[in-house]
């Protein structure tokens, strides 16, 4: 038999799922951030109000500066026994689902709905909802609260702008659009807490973060005359600090930011594993450089998980860059 190359589905058609289903599991990707865990609060609070059943699956836990979001507290990463066997997995926010980790339990695809707006998404849904030309995963949502007809209250809007805000990087990156400003307004005029979302997520930092950002600016490196810039954190500047991996969330963007750089990259050694976090000023496909190492993301955010030592990782996302074009 030969198999059906998935296509994208509509909002038209991912309604009409929703609708029919009677429970949902919304999913959010391994280190979570405002974008993936927005994005299923958002669905998961309009479900809810349709009378579904909702849980909310995250292997990490929610960091600290998204603890204010609307059932927050109700994120998980264990699953209810009693669920029926027609419970639809709303994975949010993940080019593959992998991307969920490992503690998901096995979900047949039948059961998968596919929301995303990264580049190069895998398809591995059921139904694939798949928006590459939207600011977040969360304004892909917005499409289907619009089809179910749900009213957009404060916390919902507020779900919504959190994912606006953060993939935008606080409407700094170049998807701030003019259709996501005016989404954000929208937002704001059904309630959304601007104040509080710029507060806890952007300006608010523990002290220990600025003491641990001190410790990485210092060990910054320039290469090919200054396009590139690259640090690292490790478990021994973390317990120096005492700061933990939540506090180096944007790190990456000072390296970027500085004069000259076209191309950054953070090495996050930590508990073992070397993730990696490629940001580009435009000029160069950190996308497509992340997934020749089996990473993925956007043209200008990208990240990966590299094996061996940290100087291994250096040299093989060096390569990967220059093979893109640095
Ligand atoms: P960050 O550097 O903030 O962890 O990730 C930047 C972007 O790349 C995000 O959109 C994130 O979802 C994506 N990304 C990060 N790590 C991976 C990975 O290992 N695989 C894939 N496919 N995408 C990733
Ligand atoms: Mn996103």
């Amino acid at each position: 038999m030969i198999e059906s190359k998935p296509r994208l589905a509509s909002a038209k058609e991912v309604a009409a799922e929703l609708r029919r289903r009677s429970a949902f599991v919304m999913v959010s990707h391994v280190k979570p951030d405002g974008d993936t865990l927005g994005a299923g609060l958002a669905l998961g609070l309009a479900l809810k109000r349709l009378g579904k059943r909702v849980c909310y699956f995250q292997q990490d836990g929610v960091p600290r500066n998204l603890r204010f979001l609307p059932d927050a507290d109700l994120v998980s990463r264990e699953l209810p026994p009693d669920l029926p066997a027609d419970t639809l997995y709303v994975f949010c926010d993940m080019s593959d689902r992998s991307r969920a980790g490992e503690y998901l339990p096995a979900v047949d695809r039948e059961n998968v709905l596919d929301i995303d707006h990264h580049l190069g998404n895998a398809l591995f849904g059921k139904l694939n909802f798949v928006l590459e030309s939207e600011c977040s995963t969360g304004s892909a949502v917005m499409f289907l609260l619009r089809e179910l007809g749900v009213p957009i209250d404060d916390r919902i809007a507020t779900c919504i702008l959190v994912t606006v805000m953060t993939d935008t990087g606080g409407f700094m990156h170049s998807n701030t659009t003019p259709e996501a400003l005016e989404l954000a307004a929208e937002l704001m005029r059904r309630g959304a807490d601007k104040e509080e979302i710029t507060e806890e997520i952007f300006l608010r930092k523990r002290v220990v973060a600025t003491k641990l950002l001190g410790r990485i600016i210092d060990a910054m490196r320039f290469e090919h005359g200054g396009r590139y810039c690259y640090s690292y954190v490790d478990d021994a500047m973390l317990a120096q600090t005492g700061a933990d991996g939540e506090d180096i969330e944007d790190v990456v963007n000072t390296l970027l930011g500085q004069d000259g750089v076209d191309v950054a990259a953070l090495f996050k050694a930590i508990e073992g594993e070397i993730r990696v976090s490629l940001r580009s000023s435009g000029k160069l496909n950190v996308q497509a450089a992340a997934r020749r190492l089996g990473g993925g993301g956007h043209f200008r955010a990208s990240g990966l998980t590299c094996r061996g030592s940290l100087s291994e990782a250096f040299s093989a996302v060096e390569a990967a860059l220059v093979a893109e074009g640095l």
